[in-house]
């Protein structure tokens, strides 16, 4: 008989969530399953005909504002010919779990079903309400989910903390000792469109102002700029935290100056690392272009379209300006399709320290940092009703592993499962001080 978070995980990796569409009530159907087994009264939210959240709630005494343990139903889109199992499958081999969503996250979602019911089932009174909320639609920007859930019912999910994913442990980051990331913000999203339009004309007679070639000419000077690189306060910490393993880092931690920081980074080859640059600079990938339909003809419409990521501190709003500038060419019309703000929780909260002194007690040997992500998740949008958010998920993975995520044979170990559950139970402890 293997462990209840192996077989919890199992079954429910084998529930196609794929978004989209998303089907989520299908997620909701198994949670509703257990909580009716565990006698554990939830509420469902349907958004629209197959996209449901849910939401339990066990009452706490009220020293302190709710905790939600929040995690999203959906997964990507997983190419079953790419993978060597069936994504859907929720195979057990070789002491791991193999599916779409195990590492993100339907294997977080589980620990936290675990923490929520090892409360019920030892009849304890958490000193706050305790809320465990699985919701439809993060991997597609949430409006089906939690942007659904906090514009209709905004009462019901007041909180002071809540636990999302963008945490994580790697045990091969670092030489000898694990580094555990616990993500305090986010970076913001500027998705931007850029449509270049000119005259048509026969492939043979070329007039000078092809759409195709003027916006890769623009495209061109845009790419070239290298951003400016920022050190916000969280970067600071991080790495003065490497600090200790990062030998390079010394003349940093001498002085302190962000300047000092950026020199050793670039010296020492680092900002070539995507990763590292990442987190000191707005980054700008262009991911999609179309134009033109036939190979005499010359187009008379362009469009290319970046993915924008954006740190703490900057106006999503002036993108589009900037960008404008860069172009230098007034006929390219620049349209930001989306935009987000990065979002922050601040480091200094009792249940930050709570957190990290948990993660430090399980795994002694680790370096436990807050963290930037990169990505967007749920978390924005509490942070926007300004509720912390921390991104906490007490597992080793390697790195080849982390980039299963969203990738081919995404999986998760049984080890990691069953440590995890038993962290996350005592991490949900201590926050509802049990
Ligand atoms: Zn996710």
């Amino acid at each position: 008989m293997s462990h209840e978070a192996v077989e919890l995980l199992s079954q429910y990796l084998q529930i196609d969530t794929t978004n989209p569409p998303g089907n989520e009530t299908r997620g909701v159907e198994f949670f509703v399953d257990i909580f009716k087994k565990e006698g554990v009264d939830c509420k469902t939210y349907e958004a629209s005909p197959g996209r449901s959240s849910i939401k339990a709630v066990i009452p706490g005494h009220g020293a302190k504002g709710a905790v939600i343990l929040l995690n999203h139903i959906d997964v990507v889109p997983a190419r079953s010919e790419e993978w060597s199992v069936d994504p859907f499958g929720g195979e057990v081999k070789d002491g791991f779990i193999y599916g779409r969503g195990a590492l993100d996250m339907k294997g977080q979602g589980i620990l936290e079903l675990l923490a929520f019911l090892e409360i019920k089932r030892k009849e304890l009174t958490p000193c706050r309400d305790l809320i465990f909320l699985a919701v439809a639609d993060e991997e597609a920007g949430g409006t089906a989910g939690v942007r659904f859930l906090l514009d209709n019912y905004t009462e019901e999910f007041r909180a002071d903390l809540v636990i999302n994913e963008g945490g994580f442990g790697l045990y091969d980051m670092i030489s000898n000792r694990p580094l555990v990331m616990i993500a305090t913000a986010e970076k913001g999203v500027g998705r931007v469109k850029l449509t270049r339009k000119g005259p048509s004309g026969h492939g043979s007679l070329p007039h000078g102002n092809n759409a195709l070639e003027k916006l890769v000419q623009g495209l061109n000077r845009l790419l070239e700029k290298d951003n400016p690189l920022f050190v916000t306060p969280l970067v600071e910490e991080y790495f003065k935290q490497l600090g200790c393993e990062w030998e390079f880092l010394k003349p940093y931690l001498g002085d302190g100056k962000p300047d000092t920081l950026v020199e050793v980074l670039e010296q020492n080859g680092m900002l070539s690392i995507p990763q590292i640059s990442a987190m000191l600079k707005n980054t700008m990938s262009l991911n999609m272009m179309n134009a033109g339909d036939k190979i005499n003809v010359i187009p008379s419409k362009a469009v290319a379209e970046l993915d924008i990521r954006l740190l703490p501190g900057t106006d999503p709003n002036s993108i589009v300006d900037e960008i404008k500038s860069v172009l230098a060419d007034e006929n390219i019309e620049v349209e930001a399709t989306k935009t987000t703000r990065a979002s922050e929780s601040p480091m200094d909260t009792e249940d930050f320290s709570i957190i990290k002194k948990a993660h430090l007690e399980h795994f002694p040997n680790a370096l436990v940092v807050a963290s930037l992500l990169f990505g967007a998740s749920d978390s924005r949008f509490f942070r926007e009703k300004g509720i912390p958010c921390y991104g906490v998920c007490p597992m080793l993975i390697s790195q080849a592993d982390l980039n299963r995520v969203h990738g081919i044979d995404e999986r998760i170990s049984e080890e990691n499962m069953i440590k995890g559950t038993t962290i996350f139970k005592d991490i949900v402890k201590k926050l509802c001080s049990v």
